[in-house]
């Protein structure tokens, strides 16, 4: 028998945003399971959305594939040259995502970790840094036009606000990339009416669910990138659904996550292989799920509330 819903706690491997669980509650329904986890800090208001991904996902499916795998990045966060060359040769992946601005360390950190990664790559992989806003305005022309020696295929949310990406992207000629400025349905539209991004970041989770996240690149007009939320294989689903069901993908998507949890609740993780992710929807294991099932009224809790 289904039991539905069931929460769960998974240990991170690395610390992310803070956390070093990742917490959720997978619902059934008759399409399937959905994945509802939004992060500690979200309001009632904010899990709207989350809870809408993982109903549509219970109870309506998604829209049909028009492709049968997606490209996914690989992320080297802010290590040595060393590590960063090893990690890029031993993903398979085509296409890295650098971590550059990364509190206590220089910019001369950043161009060795960088450069490292570019030959790890070679001539033809793509290389995009994530600056997670952490630069200036000033800062990040300047420190883009040296990182672009490297050739850059975009850089990823260079400075916080909306203002600043749009001042760097006049000023310089590497693509700028909106993914903080991106954490609401409405978001999309206000980068693109700022002229702030030429490409957007986009996770299923807080945008709604598949077929939202479609209308929302949509009415947004910027290339898209799907990435994950860090969620479970079930949540991983949802998003490959998005980037399986988008009429352009032009570039590698952030769905390769799965490395950071030190456990799924499927059998058959959604992990990539040779740097894409087929696409396909893994059923739940009770078996897997068990080592990670928690009782948890807060969970129910914030469900209902995210319901009202
Ligand atoms: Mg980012």
């Amino acid at each position: 028998m289904t039991r539905s819903p069931v929460v769960f706690r998974i240990p991170m491997r690395t610390r992310f945003r803070g956390q070093i669980v990742r917490e959720g509650l997978l619902l059934h329904g008759p399409a399937g399971w959905g994945e509802f986890s939004p992060f500690p800090e979200y309001g009632p208001r904010e899990c709207a959305r989350w809870l809408a991904c993982a109903r549509e996902a219970a109870f309506e499916g998604w829209p049909e594939p028009v492709r049968d795998s997606v490209p996914v990045n690989t992320t080297v966060p802010a290590v040595g040259p060393e590590r960063a060359f090893g990690m890029v040769r031993d993903s398979g992946c085509g296409t890295a995502k650098v971590k550059v601005a990364e509190p206590g360390q220089s910019f001369a950190d950043d161009l060795a970790r960088v450069e490292a990664v570019r030959d790890a790559l070679g001539p033809s992989g793509a290389l995009r840094v994530d600056a997670n806003g952490a630069w200036d305005v000033g800062q990040a022309v300047r420190r883009l036009k040296e990182l672009d020696r490297f050739g850059l295929e975009y850089a990823e949310q260079p400075c916080a606000t909306l203002d600043e990406l749009a001042a760097v992207r006049r000023a310089c000629d590497v693509p700028v990339a909106a993914d903080e400025s991106i954490r609401r349905a409405e978001d999309p539209l206000r980068v693109r009416a700022a002229e702030a991004a030429d490409i957007a970041v986009v996770k299923v989770q807080p945008l709604g669910g598949v077929r939202e996240a479609l209308r929302v690149v949509e009415a947004c007009g910027l290339p898209a990138v799907v990435s994950s939320a860090v969620e479970t294989s079930v949540g991983l689903a949802a998003g490959l659904a998005l980037a399986a069901a988008l009429p352009e993908l032009p570039y590698a998507c952030g769905l390769g996550t799965m490395s950071l949890l030190s456990g799924d609740v499927v059998a058959d993780s959604l992990v990539p292989v040779d740097g894409r992710l087929a696409v396909r929807r893994p059923d739940v294991n009770y078996e897997h799920l068990s080592a990670f099932e928690i009782e948890s009224p807060s969970w129910l809790r914030r469900m209902q509330e995210a319901s009202l």
